[in-house]
């Protein structure tokens, strides 16, 4: 299954047969996302069962850690998403988004087909399970620290901006619709994020996915706007910078990103 009305060149379109050939038969989209927000609801609910009397000063950590965890993000996605390292699970990273998504997305098509397709854009359920295991760090030592509900609240901000982050990948990816193209934030990240989808800019250009605030703060952003631009831009393109560094000529073209076996006979 395809989708219709598409504009996409023949290396997409051959890219995204293969690597649908490569998915299991048994791969259902839907037990996916609820696999993924069902663990994070089971401990969201955890955590916040264990906060006791929060204090005001307190619930701060909700938006800090949210936004720590969003700039995290951005530098996981510049540094190691875009950029082939030695290390077996940052090369994992690096080939299955700038070699199997950026392939199979491009700004000339960014939608999914079905949910077989959602496989492509959602980490693997067990990121859950990491990420978890990554936030006890900072959250033990806040908790110890600070006190003990500074650490459950930074367990369950890092946990729900994950759980944003999907959301906003995965809106980035449907067809347009009338609630996506006027709900805030997510009108934006979407005309944000195709943007990056073009191969011509992927390198560099609008590097957060789930808000384009670090972007902004990096002078990474593809608009010429300032904080609020960045927040509600949506689909304007009035203000998209036409001094952009483009270190690939056209999309189409046959090194914009390189095959899989390309970067592995360099290694
Ligand atoms: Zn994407
Ligand atoms: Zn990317």
């Amino acid at each position: 299954m395809e989708v219709s009305r598409t504009i996409m060149g023949q290396r997409q379109r051959r890219y995204r047969e293969t690597y649908r050939e490569r998915v299991a038969g048994w791969y259902n989209g839907w037990l996916h996302v609820l696999i993924i927000y069902l663990a994070g609801s089971i401990a969201l609910y955890i955590y916040g069962a264990n906060t006791v009397d929060v204090q005001w000063w307190e619930w701060l950590v909700l938006p800090l850690g949210f936004i720590s965890y969003q700039i995290s993000e951005y530098i996981l996605h510049m540094y190691v998403m875009h950029r082939p390292r030695k290390n077996v699970v940052l090369r994992a990273l690096y080939i299955r988004h700038t070699l199997m998504h950026h392939q199979f997305f491009t700004k000339e098509e960014m939608r999914f087909a079905d949910h077989k397709d959602w496989r492509v854009t959602f980490f693997p359920p067990f990121t859950m399970l990491g990420l978890t295991l990554l936030s006890i760090i900072p959250s033990l030592a806040a908790g110890i620290v600070i006190s003990e509900n500074t650490g459950w609240l930074l367990m369950a901000a890092l946990t729900a901006s994950y759980m944003f982050y999907e959301l906003i990948h995965f809106c980035c990816h449907i067809d347009d619709n009338w609630l996506v193209r006027n709900i805030p934030l997510i009108n934006t990240a979407r005309r944000h994020h195709t943007a990056h989808h073009d191969h011509s800019l992927m390198m560099g250009v609008n590097m957060g996915i789930g808000t384009a605030v670090p972007d902004w703060v990096m002078g990474t952003s593809d608009l010429d706007r300032g904080l609020w631009g960045h927040l509600f831009n949506g689909y304007d393109e009035r203000h998209v910078r036409t001094n952009l560094q483009k270190p690939f000529k056209t999309t189409d073209s046959k090194h914009a990103v390189p095959t899989r076996q390309a970067v592995e006979a360099r290694s």
